[in-house]
């Protein structure tokens, strides 16, 4: 199953992608994710992005494009995989396509995460995450056992530098006007699936895969 979760930032879509991929045995795509990782390697790429994300923007097509067309390569993607945050804007899902064409495959779905915004902007700034393993919590809705302390791996917890509110807000609007028309580039293509990501962690999880199987 070749499937991307699309959504304003806070909706859910790392949370959901996580147990997507377990039901699936799928890899999860993370550009987000692949991007924090270089910035705490220091590599080249996550200099380049680096300010970018500190201001709620998105970093510019290019350098996603190049790095997913790679990660989409490796063996592990034979049998499908799961995009978490990309594509995010037109030409992103243009690059996609082309690339997916090339190697005679298509996406199955897109799977849509609808979530209002005074919702995301708590959910955002509430999330904390992992310094070693990168796992989300949230203070009030997902809980850690141990304030502050990983229980996947006894990580320190923190909070994303792009998870202050006024950055989140910009990141909403930067979603509105960039990402958001994805919603009816997929439409057309008839491989939309809305999902009320309103819910709690797990109605959403079981409402996803009806959809998925179904
Ligand atoms: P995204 O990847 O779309 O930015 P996350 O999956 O990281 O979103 O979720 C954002 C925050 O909201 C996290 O702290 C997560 O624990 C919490 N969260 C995710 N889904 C829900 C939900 N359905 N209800 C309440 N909180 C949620
Ligand atoms: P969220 O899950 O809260 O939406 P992500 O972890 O997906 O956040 O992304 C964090 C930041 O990484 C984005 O605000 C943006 O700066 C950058 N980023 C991630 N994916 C992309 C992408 N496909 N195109 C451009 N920038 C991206
Ligand atoms: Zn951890």
């Amino acid at each position: 199953m070749r499937l991307m979760l699309l959504g304003p930032p806070g909706a859910g879509k790392g949370t959901q992608a996580e147990s997507i991929s377990r039901e699936f045995d799928i890899p999860h795509i993370s550009t987000g994710d692949i991007f924090r990782e270089n910035i705490k390697q220091g590599t080249e790429l996550g200099r380049k992005a680096q300010s970018y994300m500190n201001q709620g923007l998105l970093v510019p097509d290019d350098l996603v494009v190049d790095l997913v067309k790679d990660r989409l390569l490796k063996e592990d993607c034979v049998k499908g995989f799961l995009l978490d945050g990309f594509p995010r804007t037109i030409p992103q899902a243009d690059a996609l396509d082309a690339e997916l064409s090339k190697m005679e495959r298509k996406l199955d779905r897109a799977i849509n995460i609808q979530v209002k915004k005074e919702v995301l902007i708590e959910r955002a700034v509430g999330r904390r995450v992992c310094k070693s393993c990168g796992a989300a919590f949230h203070i009030k809705f997902k809980p850690s056992e141990i304030d502050g302390v990983c229980d996947r791996c006894g990580g320190e917890l923190q909070q994303r530098k792009d998870d202050l509110e006024e950055t989140v807000i910009k990141r909403i609007e930067v979603y509105l006007e960039q990402t958001e028309p994805l919603i009816e580039y997929y439409s057309q293509k008839g491989i939309l699936m809305n999902i009320d990501g309103e819910q709690e962690i797990q109605t959403v999880f079981e409402d996803i895969i009806t959809g998925l199987r179904g």
